[in-house]
């Protein structure tokens, strides 16, 4: 048994954290709503802990302003879901291994399906449950990633999917170049789906929920909202493309803070961190803090990011480390060991942002905001 003095909280034991900003995901989650054609209900896509910012809360968060359905990228994404009590309907966005099918079955979790074999294999358990089976069928309209391709899907829909137990209960397709500037593949793909879903009607099929777009075509294209919006990226506060700051005002939920753990006086001419990579060109004061690429602060950036102190943006200075990295003290400044460093701002701060981070590296928002979850205690504010 640990004694009282023992039980330290976890933001206290390491003096770095991520805090996010649920009222910044109910905003956003709100300005999407408002955004989408009448009767075109949103999913709040919550894969991968909710790029970052934790899948339970943000989940939450998005149910209470409005989210009618959650998106996952795995099985385990979804039963998370459930045993955290949330009970709105689940998507899976691919196809999980046949094996889970009972478990699917078992949660009330529903999957993307594009094989024959899951498609048996998933209305065989629902059946020995005696259950029926839900699942969309995903819909390969030129991205070619997962799907059943758009020519053959009523063909595939009266064959694979034969099974009594299984149910249609949505179609679906996936844009792959939806924030792009140039739409017309974007057009190419959503006249595909379009011909799949009416030769699915044509067949006799109900197709149930239509759905297309992801967080750059529900703002870019209202008329690829059809029935349901899978919004991901827009719902943490970051653009998914160069078009979509006039059309919506989305608020960053995430930021990265530190306190500084030590602070050295580094005469001009000395280097700091591995291999010295940085050289003081005056006499100054080098501060330590406690994140680095094991935390998602990556490496790429060494050298190119300010960091908030005090208001004043502060160059990082050096090889980030794994799990630390150093900043020169702007000048007239003295930092002290405790001081509270903004790592990745949400704008206001003169330092760095994800997204400033993101165009730095040449990627999108969603790669760093995901990196941040590696390790970072996460707190709600
Ligand atoms: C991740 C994903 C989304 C969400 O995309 P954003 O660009 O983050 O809005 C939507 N649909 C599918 C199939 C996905 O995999």
């Amino acid at each position: 048994m640990l004694k009282r003095s023992e039980h330290v909280p976890e933001i206290d034991r390491r003096w770095s954290w991520a805090e996010i900003d649920l009222a910044a995901i109910r905003h956003n989650v709100r300005a999407m709503r408002r955004l989408l054609k009448r009767g075109c209900r949103l999913m709040a896509v919550v894969k991968a802990d909710a790029y970052g910012h934790g899948a339970i809360a943000c989940a939450r968060a998005a149910r209470d302003a409005g989210a009618g359905s959650l998106g996952v990228a795995t099985v385990q994404e979804a039963v998370d879901l459930r045993t955290a009590g949330i009970d709105l309907p689940v998507l899976i966005l691919s196809e999980p291994p046949a094996s889970t099918a009972p478990l699917l079955i078992a949660h009330g979790i529903t999957p993307s399906v594009c094989t024959a074999a899951f498609a048996e294999r998933y209305g065989r358990a629902a059946a020995d449950a005696g259950t029926r089976a839900p699942y969309h069928l995903a819909v390969n309209t030129g991205m070619n990633r997962i799907g059943t391709d758009w020519g053959s899907i009523a063909e595939f829909a009266r064959s694979a999917c034969s099974h009594p137990s299984l149910l249609m209960q949505g179609v679906f397709t996936h844009f792959a170049t939806a924030g792009d500037p140039d739409e017309r593949f974007m057009r190419v793909q959503q006249r595909r789906f379009e011909q799949a879903v009416a030769a699915l009607r044509a067949g006799g099929t109900d197709p149930g929920i239509v759905h297309a777009a992801n967080s750059a075509a529900a703002i870019l294209a209202p008329d690829t909202h059809y029935d349901l919006a899978r919004c991901g990226i827009s719902l943490y506060g970051f653009h998914p493309g160069p078009n979509t700051r006039k059309l919506i005002d989305l608020r960053p939920a995430m930021s990265v803070h530190a306190r500084v753990t030590d602070v050295h006086a580094v005469a001009a001419g000395e280097g700091v961190g591995y291999g010295l990579a940085h050289r003081c060109s005056r006499d100054a004061l080098v501060c330590t803090v406690p994140v680095g690429y094991a935390d998602g602060l990556r490496a790429g950036l060494s050298g190119r990011i300010e960091f908030t102190v005090g208001g004043t943006a502060a160059r990082q200075a050096g090889h980030i480390c794994m799990d630390q990295c150093m900043f020169e003290a702007p000048a007239g400044t003295a930092p002290q060991i405790g001081d509270e460093v903004i790592i990745a701002g949400k704008g206001r701060a003169p330092g760095a942002t994800v997204e400033s981070m993101s165009a730095m590296l040449d990627t999108i928002p969603h790669e760093v905001a995901v990196g941040f979850a590696q390790r970072l205690y996460r707190v709600y504010r």
